[in-house]
């Protein structure tokens, strides 16, 4: 058993929002702190660091900028210490690619030595005025226990698998979160079908079409969707990703905020216009040839079921707008069903009871990501969440250009004054009457 001392602030997951933390921390602050991740090392999903994928904002949004263009944790300084800052400059795109942010962010994870791999937080408990954080060591085999005056859950998402589409060997179905670690065997299919018609579908329908003719699988794609469609990306549109949106959506009732992001669906769900061109290209130009690969691209499906059949697998479908049922056979199905919030099973046996919530699964949560506990008002030591975050902080809250802000929020909550400019006022929208001049 381990014991340290009080920790002002104990992170739980070391993924981008809490690199980010970690990060502003350790530059502006004296604060004691430590982040525990449960993996070996820092990987940003890497089932899905597909060859030539881009990040789906602009690197100004990296663990950093927004708070502090002059941080020496920046992508900036991280090209200039790289040797890499001419070939971005002329490379002249906004996006980074997937690849290089993972690297940036190793880069970023190696000069903190207060990021602490191979170590699950298996526990959290309120003490009265602070929390005990229990860890397992999976290097070591030992339970650690830590005291912290604050703990912030940044534990990400997990795949998505609906009920009747699980228990097969994973290297047949798989979810897209694994895509890459079952590639080569994949592609020995006579066929493969795509489930889902999200960025990651898209990208992995992109990766596996242009392999197509040295691995000549018959590719279909299949969704519930009534098209495959594109992500809605207008300018004023993106706006919505700024801070003072969250403000305001922050501001509504639950119900509103629930309807709000079924409107602001497009916003959300969809796929980037870059990557619908480059399928359509491979598609055209493959079909100039009599001999050009066998595709399906099938949307309006619902597909309901996946059981094994033979050698192959059978896909229970239902075309929804005709209402007919049909079966489907592949040889290796790749589910692109989504993610959840990642919320460790110990969780609500710690604070179920204790804490508010909106509804069956979604706790309430302050504008400065604090859980709110019934009855104590007065409560100075702060359990922040950067998960499970959409119904109180809006369709920004898995979008990489907020992580920032939100930090933010944080850290000036926690250290009681402004360490880091809050924003605000700083897009062209507006959203509430109260922001007209009377
Ligand atoms: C494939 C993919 C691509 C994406 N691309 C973009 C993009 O381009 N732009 C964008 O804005 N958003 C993107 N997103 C959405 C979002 O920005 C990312 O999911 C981002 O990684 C979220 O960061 P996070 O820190 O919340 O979680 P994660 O990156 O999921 O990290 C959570 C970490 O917590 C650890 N953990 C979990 N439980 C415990 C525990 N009990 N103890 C210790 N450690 C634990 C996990 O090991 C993990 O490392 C993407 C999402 C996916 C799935």
């Amino acid at each position: 058993m381990k014991n340290e001392g009080m920790y002002d602030c104990i992170g739980i997951g070391i993924g981008p929002y809490n690199l980010s933390l970690a990060a502003l921390m350790d530059e502006r602050t004296d604060l004691k702190v430590r982040f525990f991740d449960k993996t070996p090392e820092f990987q940003w999903h890497p089932g899905m660091l597909i060859d030539l994928t881009d990040l789906q904002v602009p690197f100004i949004a990296d663990l950093v900028t927004f708070a502090n263009p002059q941080s020496r944790y920046s992508y900036l300084n991280y090209l200039h210490n790289h040797n890499r800052l001419y070939k971005f400059f002329f490379f002249h795109k906004f996006e980074m690619p997937r690849q290089e942010y993972n690297d940036y962010a190793r880069w970023v994870v190696k000069q903190l030595p207060h990021c602490q791999f191979h170590s699950e937080v298996v526990g959290v408990k309120d003490n009265g005025d602070h929390y005990e954080v229990e860890v397992y060591n999976r290097r070591t085999d030992e339970r650690e226990v830590y005291q912290a005056k604050h703990v912030v859950m940044g534990t990400g998402s997990k795949p998505l698998i609906p009920d009747d589409m699980g228990g097969h060997p994973s290297e047949d179905v798989h979810h897209t979160s694994r895509y890459l670690f079952h590639k080569e065997t994949t592609m020995d299919s006579p066929s493969i079908t795509i489930i889902g018609s999200g960025q990651s579908a898209a990208e992995v329908f992109y990766d596996l079409l242009k392999e197509q003719k040295e691995h000549p699988y018959k590719l279909s794609w299949l969704t519930r969707s009534e098209g495959i469609l594109q992500l809605e990306s207008s300018k004023l549109g993106q706006e919505f990703f700024a801070p003072d949106y969250v403000d305001y959506f922050h501001s509504l009732s639950f119900e509103k905020r629930l309807k709000a992001l079924d409107t602001l669906d497009q916003l959300r769900n969809g796929i980037d216009m870059d990557t619908l061109n480059n399928i359509y290209n491979i598609l055209y130009n493959h079909s100039v040839s009599e001999s050009a690969p066998d595709i399906v691209i099938q949307p309006l499906t619902e597909v309901n079921q996946i059981s094994k059949q033979g050698d192959h697998y059978a896909l229970s479908c239902h075309q929804w707008q005709e209402e007919k049922d049909f079966t489907y056979t592949s040889g290796k199905i790749i589910l692109a069903t989504g993610y959840v919030p990642n919320i460790p099973p110990w969780f609500h046996d710690a604070f179920g009871d204790r804490i508010v919530w909106e509804d069956e699964k979604r706790f309430k949560v302050t504008r400065d990501y604090k859980l709110v506990f019934k009855d104590e008002e007065d409560r100075d030591h702060h359990f922040y969440t950067v998960t499970n975050l959409e119904h109180s902080h809006g369709a920004g809250a898995t979008n990489l250009g907020l992580a920032v802000d939100r930090n933010i929020a944080i850290i000036n909550d926690i250290c009681g004054e402004e360490v880091y400019k809050v924003q605000r006022h700083t897009i062209f929208s507006q959203f509430s009457m109260d922001e007209y001049p009377s």
